[in-house]
Formats: C-alpha cells, structure tokens, sequence
C-alpha cells in the first residue's frame, strides 16, 4: 500500500470555531515534559477504512486500486464536539493470492482425516 497523503486539514472546531483541542493539549504537554518523542499526530481515535465492495473485488484485475483512508479526531475543549482534524488517503492493490501448487496436494493446502476438502490452518 501506499504511504497516506493527507488531503484535508481542520484547524477549528465547526461547531464554536475555537482551536483549542483536548489530545493536541496533551500531546504539547507530554512533548514539553519529553515523555513522547515529536512526529505522530495528537489523535481521539483514527478511523481507517477503504471504499470496495466485496461482490466486485476477487473479479478485478491484479493491480488494481481502491482508495484507503484514514480519519483523525480529536475533541474540541470549549464545546466538547469530537470532530475530524485530518483527512488522509491511499491506494490498497489488488495482489494475486500466491497458493503453492505441492504435488499430492489439492490446491497446495493439506487434506484433514475424514476430510474431502483441503482446510485453512
Ligand atoms: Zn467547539
């Protein structure tokens, strides 16, 4: 996959407008007393999730795309709204599903006794 690109900021709050923000405030803390390391991204929760539909997947070509993203949030100190703070977006790919072809063996997987189809381990 694809590193994330973000591809949409909010900087305030559309509720009440204020920029101030209760895990971006911990975070700017725990920097200050150097209990985390600078780089990740203050987050309530990340919400990652990819636009396919199942039905249509196993049909598409090797190599095809469908986009993947990732929602952040975080929540606003004066009113208390949970909203998202960034957009970021992917690409998942469609790989070919690599099942070694073993001699004796149906499809590459092992036969379980008193089983007439290959299993998963
Ligand atoms: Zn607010």
């Amino acid at each position: 996959m694809k590193p994330f690109k973000l591809i949409k900021e909010f900087k305030f709050c559309p509720n009440c407008h204020s920029k101030d923000r209760y895990i971006e405030k911990l975070v700017k803390e725990e920097l200050e007393a150097k209990h985390i390391l600078p780089g990740g991204v203050p987050s309530l929760t990340i919400i990652e999730g990819n636009v396919s539909d199942p039905r249509v997947l196993p049909s598409l070509p090797l190599g095809s795309t469908f986009p993947v993203y990732a929602v952040i949030t975080d929540v606003c100190l004066n009113c208390g709204t949970i909203y998202a703070t960034q957009i970021h977006q992917s690409e998942g790919e469609i790989k070919a599903n690599i099942d070694l072809i073993v001699p004796g063996r149906e499809g590459g997987l092992p036969k379980f006794p008193g089983s007439d189809k290959p299993q998963h381990n």
